[in-house]
């Protein structure tokens, strides 16, 4: 007889998927992949941290690690040096023990487990997330069952911050309402507030009781400097205030496959935040059971040896200088083709994206003309450019706003 799921409809690929797929298929030597959310090498290959590959080298000959399972908060070491990274060395939440942390499958699980865990003792239902975001937070939040709105972010007039629309959106929003708030290199405008307008932020969420949900994937590929990017989380962690971080290794340690991430939730006091991570673990336990091993030794490794972690330090300094670079030779390759429009944003934005500001029909020429690859709202990866790209991308660019 017919297959009991014989009723399904087919639901077409997320449009990232669907590109990726159309990438591969694409026989042009030329093709150019601008839309995936990955650092890559400058000829557009995937990238290793030489600290990472390091490590791993290590762990192979190390007798004494294991393949047993996890405790369903992961290791204990690697929740606490999470904490410092995020937080800073000195945070006195941490001396306090008022913060629980734990390890869960990078940004997405961190995210997934802390919509689960709002929606299940929190007592407010609706999250504001900003206009636009990184698309599955739409979809870890309302599979939670939370409610979205959204506050205004970006402006496309002036391809940066509408800091005003912002602020009145989270005046208006109702006293309790959980806002999720991306920690630096906004996904996928490229834009963040600056230091003294994210202590505006925190004064008028702290001031009408909203309660903030920050999530970090790139910290230290704004400025180069990992405690610099956490400064603005810090400001809200200082003022004695509670919130959840979901922190995400993907990005900044190269090591997307590997599901690495945690979830912290700083509590008033000690004894909620023992109670709270109890609680974690009946969320955690239905879900998965436990973490994996694996990258958890590694970032765990590299966290707690004093030379490793410069050797990291400097790895992200020197993924940040490129993507600075790589930004100035894009915007000069405009320049010296006289491609009109002002595209100095893509000089003032951070982090691995640029929103262009091209249409999804310019978009759409370039992908048919030029094989290039990106989503329609126009978002570039800085990070899958080099001196050979860059000309190619330039050119496109200059085609496409020159046809309309
Ligand atoms: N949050 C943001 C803002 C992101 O851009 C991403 C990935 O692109 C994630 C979270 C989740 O990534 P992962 O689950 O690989 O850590």
């Amino acid at each position: 007889g017919d297959s009991v799921f014989a009723h399904l409809p087919h639901i077409p690929e997320v449009p990232i998927y669907a590109m990726m797929v159309a990438f591969s298929r694409d026989p042009s030597p030329l093709k150019l992949n601008l839309g995936i959310g990955v650092y890559r090498t400058e000829d557009g290959k995937p990238f290793q941290l030489n600290v990472v590959r390091r490590v791993e080298r290590l762990l192979v000959n190390d007798r004494s690690t294991f393949k047993e399972y996890l405790p369903i908060t992961g290791t204990a070491e690697f929740n606490r040096l999470s904490a410092k990274l995020i937080l800073g060395a000195d945070c006195p939440a941490i001396k306090e023990n008022r913060v629980t942390t734990v390890q869960c499958l990078s940004g997405s699980g961190s995210l997934r487990v802390g919509a689960e865990f709002l929606a299940n003792h929190y007592h407010h239902h609706t999250i504001y997330m900003s206009q636009p975001t990184y698309a599955a937070h739409l979809a870890f939040f309302s599979a939670a069952g939370l409610a979205i709105k959204t506050y205004r972010y970006y402006d496309p007039g002036t391809c940066g911050l509408d800091f005003q629309g912002m602020l009145e959106d989270l005046l208006s929003a109702p006293s309790g309402a959980i806002v999720l708030l991306q920690a630096c290199a906004h996904n996928p405008t490229g834009v963040d507030p600056t230091l003294p307008q994210w202590e505006q932020i925190r004064q008028l969420i702290r001031a009408k009781g909203l309660f903030p949900f920050f999530d970090s994937a790139y910290q230290g590929l704004v400025s180069g400097n990992l405690d610099e990017d956490a400064q603005f989380i810090r400001l809200f962690v200082a003022d004695g205030g509670e919130c959840l971080i979901a922190q995400s290794y993907s990005k900044i340690m190269g090591l997307y496959g590997e599901r690495v991430g945690a979830l912290s939730i700083v509590c008033k006091t000690a004894e909620v935040a023992s109670h709270v991570e109890s609680q974690l673990k009946l969320v955690i336990r239905p879900m998965y059971s436990s973490p994996p091993i694996h990258g958890a030794s590694i970032v765990a490794t590299i966290l707690k040896d004093r030379d490793m972690y410069e050797e990291w330090s400097i790895e992200v300094k020197a993924m940040t200088d490129r993507l600075i670079s790589t930004r100035r030779q894009l915007f000069d390759a405009l320049r010296d083709r006289g491609t009109p429009g002002d595209w100095g944003h893509i000089i003032r934005h951070v982090g691995l994206f640029t929103f262009s500001g091209l249409n999804p029909e310019q978009v759409a020429f370039m992908n048919k003309e030029y094989h290039i690859y990106m989503p329609s709202d126009g978002r570039i990866n800085m990070a899958a450019l080099g001196p050979k790209t860059v000309p190619r991308l330039a050119d496109a660019i200059h085609a496409a706003v020159n046809i309309g």
